[in-house]
């Protein structure tokens, strides 16, 4: 039997974040995506609400909502602004996540409060000039060194990177084979010797999160900056990047809401050939395709975020089989989801005609904004890959 319902504090929970959101950020969006800037004011209130360490234990400053609550606050900030969601995922999703699951007491204590608390923000750098899909062919180096290790490399498209005091950062400690054997997570603070911003890219969407260069020449850190074990750094990675590709799926799924809700105000509005636009059937088909999709998945965003909150945040008690179909269903959420929201606010667009082209339009913006979920966090391409070997090698369970 599937039995799913909010809990009172859930729904409470989304009435609390939907008037913040539309209060604190909607009145800010156009400019933030205007100016390519970091929404410092709206982040400093969210830290304040809790909304940083939203799935962060309350043991380590956070908030305490579990999955389905963070999704819930990634689904209201996706209706609104979806800048604000990739500099949460990057914060919450990527880098507390690693944090969180396999950092020890210590780590936690020195580096997860702060960040759940919204007194620092953290940056994850995996990606690299030549390596993107293939993750696991990075070129970063982490050589033994005294009493720690010696980092070099350059580290690309580090969502937070500019705002960033804590790095968490992944290099080869031995040759990384197909797998990721080799690979290690470390954490690193701002300000060491050797760390340096280069490039800030210049984006088509998603213009307030930023996305940097990040150089490491030479950084030493000490042995205790290793996060889940020498070599087991693929493993940080990609737990990470399941928990992102749910709350990703979350914002996908606000960004399909509102896109709809846009459709149907303005083609209740538009009239043409004397009546309004609404009332034409090829309107009607093209919002009922938009709900259908958009309704399976708010199904598969709930459904997931519940599997991952139900298997804890103790990798060493997790079962193969339940990790496999976690990693499985992550990988459809994400890119089911950025495929529903892309399409949405694609026919949302249509729907409005040439008003949805130009710049002062939110469904403009929203254009704009949803592309790069298809591609971060892993491309849909590389999500297929995942979704269809698991398929073939553990059959349809
Ligand atoms: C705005 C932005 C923010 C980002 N934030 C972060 C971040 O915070 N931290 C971080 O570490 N990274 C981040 N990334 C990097 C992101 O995860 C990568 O861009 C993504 O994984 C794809 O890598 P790539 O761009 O090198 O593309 P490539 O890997 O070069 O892929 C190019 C194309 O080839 C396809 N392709 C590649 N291999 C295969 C294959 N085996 N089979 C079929 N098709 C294939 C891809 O799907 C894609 O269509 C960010 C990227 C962007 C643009």
């Amino acid at each position: 039997m599937i039995e799913f319902e909010f809990t009172d504090e859930q729904i409470l929970l989304r009435k609390a974040v939907r008037e913040f959101m539309e209060e604190e950020l909607r009145p800010l969006s156009a400019e933030i995506d205007r100016e390519g800037k970091f929404p410092e004011s709206v982040i400093r209130k969210m830290a304040i609400a809790g909304y940083l360490g939203a799935p962060v234990p309350e043991k380590y400053g956070g908030a305490g909502l579990g999955k389905i609550g963070y999704c819930i606050l990634m689904e209201e900030i996706g209706r609104v602004d979806a800048s604000v969601g990739t500099i949460l995922g990057a914060h919450s999703s990527l880098g507390s996540s690693a944090l969180l699951y396999y950092g020890t007491e210590e780590q936690k204590e020195r580096y997860l409060v702060p960040a759940a608390k919204g007194e620092k923000i953290i940056s994850f750098n995996l990606s690299e000039p030549g390596a993107g899909s293939d993750a696991s062919s990075i070129q970063t180096t982490a050589v033994r060194d005294g009493d720690g290790y010696t980092i070099s490399g350059s580290k690309m498209w580090a969502t937070n990177g500019k705002e960033a005091s804590t790095y968490i950062v992944f290099a080869k400690t031995a040759p990384a084979s197909e797998h990721g054997e080799g690979i290690t997570a470390f954490v690193v603070e701002r300000g060491m010797k050797g760390l340096s911003l280069g490039r800030e890219e210049e984006k088509m969407g998603i213009r307030g999160s930023s996305t940097m260069q990040v150089f490491y020449d030479g950084v030493h850190v000490p042995e205790d900056s290793v996060i889940g074990g020498e070599g087991k750094g693929f493993q940080v990675a990609m737990t990470s990047l399941d928990v992102g590709r749910i709350s990703l799926s979350a914002c996908s799924l606000g960004a399909s809401e509102r896109a709809i809700e846009l459709a149907v105000d303005y083609s209740k509005k538009r009239v043409q050939f004397g009546r309004p636009i609404s009332e034409q059937q090829a309107i009607q088909f093209k919002i009922a395709e938009m709900g259908m999709r958009t309704q399976l998945l708010r199904y598969i965003t709930y459904m997931t975020a519940w599997k991952a909150e139900k298997l804890g945040t103790d990798p060493s008690k997790w079962k193969k089989e339940e990790r496999r179909q976690l990693t499985r269903e992550a990988a459809m959420a994400k890119c089911f989801g950025s495929e529903t929201a892309s399409f949405c606010v694609d026919e949302s667009l249509q729907i409005h005609g040439g008003v949805g082209f130009v710049k002062s339009s939110e469904i403009e913006r929203m254009y704009r904004d949803a592309r790069i979920s298809e591609i971060y966090e892993g491309t849909n391409e590389i999500q297929r890959m995942i979704v269809g070997r698991d398929i073939i090698r553990r059959g349809w369970v």
